[in-house]
This record gives C-alpha cells, sequence and structure tokens, in this order.
C-alpha cells in the first residue's frame, strides 16, 4: 500500500513538473534533441565545443573577407500515409523559393522589421536547390516519396530509416536532407545542428507546415523551413539552447541579437517588449528563430549570418563540393526505375509491394522466374508509382524468385524470398 502512494506521488510529481515544464509549448524539439544527444555521447560534447571554438575564429578572421552566394543542395523525402501527407512537387519547390527569399532579405514582408533592427537585418548569401543527381549518380527531381504504415511519428527520428517505414538520409555530407512527414507530439518541426550523427542530420517538417499555403493558417508561409535550417547552420533560438531561460543565463551566441526569457507566439508581440534586461532593444520577435507566427517573422541579423556562413566554411563545407548539383554522371532517365524502386516486404507472403518513390506512371511489366530460370508469375501493363502497385504471390512455394520489371527503356531485377 505505501509503496502504491509512493508510486501514486511520483506519477503526480512528475506529471506536474513536466507540465510546468511545458507551459511554453514546443513548437520546435531541436533544443531537447540536441541536448538528448549530448548527453548519450560524450563525443558529440567535444565537437560541439569545437565548432564553437572554429566558429568565433571564423568570424574573428573573415569580417572584412569578399563572400560569395552560397548554395545548398536539397532533399525532400515525403514520407506519407494519406494522400494529404504526399504534398505535390509544386508545394514543395513553394517551400524552396520561400528560403531562397529569406535567406536572402528578399521575401516581401521584410519591411515590417521595426527600425531599431532595420540595421541589422541580413542578406545571408545562401541559397537553396533541389538535387539534380541521386547518391548514385542517376538524375532526380530532389524529391522522394515513400508511402508508410505510420500513422504519427511522434517526433521520433526514426522516419529516417527505411526499415521502419521511413527514408534512409542521402549522404548529409552532400545533401541537406528534409523529411516531411506527419510529426506528431504537437510540433512544427526540428533539426540538428552540425557535428551530430550523420544518420541522423537533417530537419524534420510535419507536411501540414511545408511550403507556401500549406494546411495549417498559423504556419503556412514556410517560415518553420527557415527556422529549422537556421539551427541546421549552427544557430540556437534567441533564449539559447534551453527549455526556459527565466535565470536569463543562456545566449545564443550572437552578438545582435538581444539575450531573451522565453518564446514569443503568434503576433502577440509588440515593440518594446523587454526581457532579460534588454530594454529598448526588446526581445527580437521578427526574428526567425523565435516561435511567432509565419506571418510575423522577417529576419535573420548580420551576427546570425555570420555563425551560418561559419558553419557552411566548417562543418558543412562539404555541401560546397557536393555534386549534387552537377550534371550527373550516370544522368539518364532511362535508370529511373533501378533508381527508385522500392519493393517490399522481403521476404513476403502472400503480397509484394512494389513502389517507384520519383516517378509516377511508370508503365511497367513484371515477371518472377524461380531459379531454374522457370517463369511462374507474370502480369502486363502495371502504372508504377508513388503508390505501391501489389502482385499476389500466394500461389509461390517458399523459396528464392527473381523478380523482373520491365519499362520501355529498362531492366530490373531483384531477388525476393517468398516464406509461407
Ligand atoms: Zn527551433
Amino acid at each position: 500500500m505505501i509503496k502504491y502512494l509512493l508510486g501514486a506521488f511520483l506519477v503526480f510529481t512528475f506529471g506536474f513538473s513536466a507540465f510546468a515544464q511545458h507551459q511554453h509549448d514546443e513548437h520546435c524539439a531541436t533544443s531537447r534533441k540536441m541536448a538528448e544527444q549530448l548527453e548519450a555521447d560524450p563525443n558529440l560534447v567535444t565537437t560541439r565545443q569545437q565548432i564553437e571554438e572554429f566558429t568565433a575564429r571564423w568570424i574573428e578572421n573573415n569580417q572584412d573577407a569578399e563572400r560569395a552566394v552560397i548554395i545548398i543542395p536539397v532533399v525532400v523525402h515525403v514520407v506519407y500515409k494519406t494522400s494529404i501527407q504526399n504534398i505535390s512537387d509544386a508545394q514543395i519547390q513553394s517551400q524552396i523559393d520561400i528560403l531562397n527569399q529569406d535567406y536572402r532579405g528578399t521575401n516581401s514582408d521584410i519591411g515590417g522589421v521595426p527600425t531599431i533592427w532595420t540595421n541589422r537585418v541580413a542578406d545571408c548569401e545562401i541559397q537553396f536547390q533541389l538535387a539534380t543527381c541521386n547518391p548514385d549518380g542517376y538524375a532526380t527531381n530532389g524529391i522522394t516519396r515513400t508511402e508508410t504504415d505510420v500513422a504519427n511519428w511522434f517526433g521520433s527520428d526514426d522516419v529516417k530509416v527505411t526499415s521502419l517505414g521511413g527514408h534512409d538520409p542521402w549522404p548529409s555530407s552532400d545533401y541537406l536532407n528534409i523529411w516531411v512527414c506527419n510529426i506528431g507530439s504537437g510540433l512544427l518541426g526540428y533539426a540538428y545542428q552540425p557535428g551530430i550523427n550523420p544518420l541522423l542530420d537533417g530537419v524534420v517538417i510535419g507536411y501540414a507546415y511545408f511550403g507556401f499555403d500549406s494546411s495549417s493558417p498559423s504556419y503556412d508561409m514556410g517560415r518553420t523551413a527557415t527556422h529549422e535550417i537556421g539551427h541546421y547552420l549552427n544557430l540556437d533560438h534567441l533564449w539559447g539552447p534551453v527549455a526556459d531561460n527565466s535565470n536569463c543565463n543562456a545566449d545564443d551566441a550572437v552578438a545582435d541579437t538581444p539575450k531573451q526569457m522565453e518564446p514569443n507566439y503568434g503576433c502577440d508581440a509588440t515593440y518594446p517588449h523587454p526581457s532579460c534586461g534588454n530594454g529598448s532593444n526588446s526581445d527580437m520577435f521578427n526574428n526567425y528563430m523565435d516561435y511567432g507566427n509565419d506571418v510575423c517573422l522577417f529576419f535573420f541579423t548580420n551576427g546570425q549570418k555570420d555563425r551560418m556562413r561559419a558553419a557552411l566554411n566548417g562543418p558543412r563545407a562539404s555541401l560546397q563540393n557536393s555534386n549534387a548539383l552537377n550534371q550527373c554522371p550516370v544522368g539518364v532517365e532511362e535508370h529511373i526505375l533501378e533508381a527508385s524502386l522500392n519493393v517490399y516486404p522481403n521476404p513476403a507472403s502472400d503480397v509484394i509491394n512494389i513502389q517507384s518513390d520519383q516517378k509516377d506512371g511508370l508503365l511497367t511489366d513484371a515477371r518472377i522466374f524461380d531459379l531454374s530460370g522457370k517463369m511462374v508469375l507474370s502480369e502486363s501493363n502495371i502504372r508504377l508509382g508513388f503508390a505501391a502497385v501489389q502482385l499476389d504471390v500466394s500461389e509461390l512455394k517458399t523459396g528464392s524468385y527473381v523478380l523482373e520489371l520491365r519499362s520501355e527503356n529498362e531492366v530490373v531485377t531483384r531477388r525476393i524470398n517468398i516464406v509461407k
């Protein structure tokens, strides 16, 4: 009985403190997820310290250097269960366009910046393009599409693992990976900062917040991606890398963003909105690294630009040498089937799903051979695409087979196993 009461007490206390911590809605899980990784991996602590030292040194040495625009190759992994989650190519391109405005200071709403901050507004000289070459050197539109059984990811990095229903990253040295999915847990998105395990590296964003005119009224101008890519390029929130800065000890290591106590939400804040003794400098609530609605976020500062440019000349410098935007070494449309084909489950028992994550409506013939070369199944004129096509293999006995898919330009084979 005493044990039971103690348990109830602990649950109550923990529940209460969890509530207290979450009085600020966690729109973005970056700080929490970075903290979890730092706790789990002492090497990451060292790496992050080295990156901070590099950043300070680079900024000091490159104040007046002539700078060129840096282009970041992007791959967007759409992982969807419902058709509304399978956002269109046009929606994705609208997000790229928004990024290219926000990171050059050419966004049409930049005039909304209060006068006190206008001389801090930066043209970050960073641009984004969907990749034209995939990691195997084949032509791509920079978008992969994966149908999944996972209804809600609850903010999990499993979305970055093909075998768990997500999609493996393309090499993070060459691509900015962005996963668009039903992110869950009340999150808009999250990112990892430089130095993270390459298999986790990149940005995850809820499908309802990606691109222009997306399906969520407060977050329909693509500023979630602008914010998350800021983290990816080594920015922190204005209140620092902590959940709660009520003691004002934390900061974002950027000189021209005032110290700030907590997130600002909606479009509630008006100038001046002071905290942490920032006085007339005020909370910079229109900065992309605050939490306001998309329509109230307008700019990065010159100090934030310096940190991001340092990242692109340090821990993320390999992006500048990526072949992802060059002419592809293989680069022909004929290889689209080979490059984009997914066959699952394998082993299978009754049904095999075939799906292309890059091309919709690819007309193919499917045949299955046993290992003696005898054809055991044949289907013509299958329209392969983003949604999986099912082959009925219930008549096949346990064993290994070869699945052959033939399109106009290509023949692709996959070894499959049937287990009864
Ligand atoms: Zn954030």
